[in-house]
């Protein structure tokens, strides 16, 4: 299958659609009365809330974003613009983390001669 920008992008304002209706839904179960089928509404709500979250991050992931471990389904890095060397930033909103790294060296590369 394949994918172009426009789609991926219809992609993304699809999922904040349902990403709007999920918080009315979840305001809506805000005020049930407590009970097992509350119980199982906000079960449902979180599972549908990860699978958006990480279709999100798909999307995100096609369209040339870096994406952020800190939590699952992972955050998505948003760009800070260019640095002084014009290399492109970007942040975690949730975390702070910056991408690329502040330094990258060659010791990431640097085998120990000793087992
Ligand atoms: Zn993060």
């Amino acid at each position: 299958m394949e994918f172009d920008v426009s789609s991926l992008n219809g992609i993304k304002s699809a999922l904040d659609l349902f990403r709007t209706a999920m918080g009315a839904a979840k305001e809506a179960k805000d005020m049930l009365p407590d009970s097992d089928e509350k119980e199982a509404f906000s079960k449902s709500l979180e599972a549908a809330e990860k699978a958006v979250a990480l279709a999100e991050a798909e999307a995100a992931k096609s369209l040339g974003y870096q994406l952020c471990q800190c939590t699952f389904p992972p955050q998505i890095m948003l760009s800070q613009g260019y640095d002084d060397n014009s290399e492109e930033k970007f942040r975690c909103s949730k975390c702070s983390k910056s991408w690329p790294p502040p330094e990258q060296s060659m010791e990431m590369n640097y085998k120990s001669p000793f087992p």
